[in-house]
């Protein structure tokens, strides 16, 4: 995980009135206002140098996303607080799962979605960072 200081996150102008409006809007409409947290993607990408905040790989082909580090379907009232969100890959902020080992990976609903699968996720992310590096070195030098 990357250390990034939330404090520096620049807020668009108006960002904080509209996400006042939206944490006053029913706990179940939360999902109706996603552009309040989609407008902070490209300032967190910015304060995280386009790197994911679980991986650390820099997002070049990625969407990328706001993640909502304690995921609002259990913690609704953080849904538009800057200091919970990261920006994650599209693998480290997706729910995957085995159907034959029926292992999951990568975010699941509970918190800490983190610490319960971190010996799994530590080995994805090390062969995350081979395949990428191998693809890095495979388009530079062709030869490999
Ligand atoms: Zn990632």
């Amino acid at each position: 995980m990357r250390y990034i200081n939330l404090d520096q996150l620049e807020l668009p102008d108006g960002w904080q009135v509209r996400a006042d409006a939206a944490i006053a809007d029913e706990p179940g409409k939360i999902k109706d206002h996603s552009d309040v947290w989609r407008d902070l993607k490209r300032p967190l990408m910015k304060l995280s140098h386009d790197k994911c905040y679980y991986c650390e790989i820099v997002q070049e082909r990625s969407d990328g996303a706001v993640d909502h580090f304690r995921p609002k379907s259990k913690y609704p009232w953080s849904a538009f607080s800057p200091s919970n969100y990261r920006f994650a890959c599209t693998f480290c902020n997706s729910v995957r799962s085995d159907k034959e080992s029926e292992k999951t990976g990568g975010k699941e609903k509970n918190f800490p979605s983190m610490m319960r699968i971190s010996g799994q996720l530590a080995v994805q992310m090390r062969q995350m960072r081979v395949q990428f590096f191998w693809t890095r070195a495979s388009q530079t030098n062709p030869a490999l």
